[in-house]
């Protein structure tokens, strides 16, 4: 099958958007990701498949946690610097939570313990224990078909 099909047909499935970020010694890394979701209730389990290529895969190999955050629509441009897609390097003030780098005004903050890894192709999935949340108030950041786009909240689907 082409890519092309594979990742057109992908792309119809909407999500939010992450970045996760970690720390290994004193250096902070970041990474977009929307390919992360929800696993397990009883223990708290989340997952994000991060590409094997990605220097995030060495940071969280060492570091052993990572923190997700789930942007708001204010928060495009964070995405796009976080994928590697703005030609600059800014320096970005985190947010610091239980010692973990995490976005700032960002609608959720999540922090990980890895619990397990999954080889996946050219992806590894890393499966994270979460062992603390803060969440605020606002809109999600949506990802459907290659672009971002505004969540409107109309009538409820019925
Ligand atoms: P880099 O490409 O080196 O880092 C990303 C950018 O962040 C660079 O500009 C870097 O300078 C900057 N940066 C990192 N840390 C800091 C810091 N501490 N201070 C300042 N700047 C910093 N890839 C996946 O593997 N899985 C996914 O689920 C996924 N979902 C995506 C969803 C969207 C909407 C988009 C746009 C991309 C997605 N990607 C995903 C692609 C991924 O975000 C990019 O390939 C990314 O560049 C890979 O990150 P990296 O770890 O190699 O780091």
């Amino acid at each position: 099958m082409d890519d092309r099909i594979f990742r057109n047909a992908m792309g119809k499935f909407t999500t939010g958007v992450t970045v996760v970020t970690t720390k290994l010694d004193d250096e902070v890394h970041g990474m977009t990701a929307n390919a992360f979701m929800s696993v397990s209730l009883n223990p708290k389990l989340v997952l994000v498949s991060i590409a094997n290529k990605a220097m995030m895969k060495t940071y969280i190999t060492h570091a052993q946690k990572f923190a997700i955050s789930i942007l708001s629509q204010e928060q495009k441009d964070l995405s796009a610097y976080f994928a590697g897609q703005i030609n600059e390097t800014r320096t970005i003030y985190f947010q610091w939570f239980q010692e973990m780098p995490t976005i700032k005004d960002s609608l959720v903050q999540m922090i990980c313990e890895v619990h397990d890894v999954v080889d996946a192709g050219d992806h590894t999935l890393y499966i994270g224990k979460v062992t603390d949340i803060n969440t605020h108030s606002g809109d999600p950041l949506t990802f459907f078909e290659g672009n971002y786009h505004e969540l409107i909240k109309g009538n409820q689907v019925k």
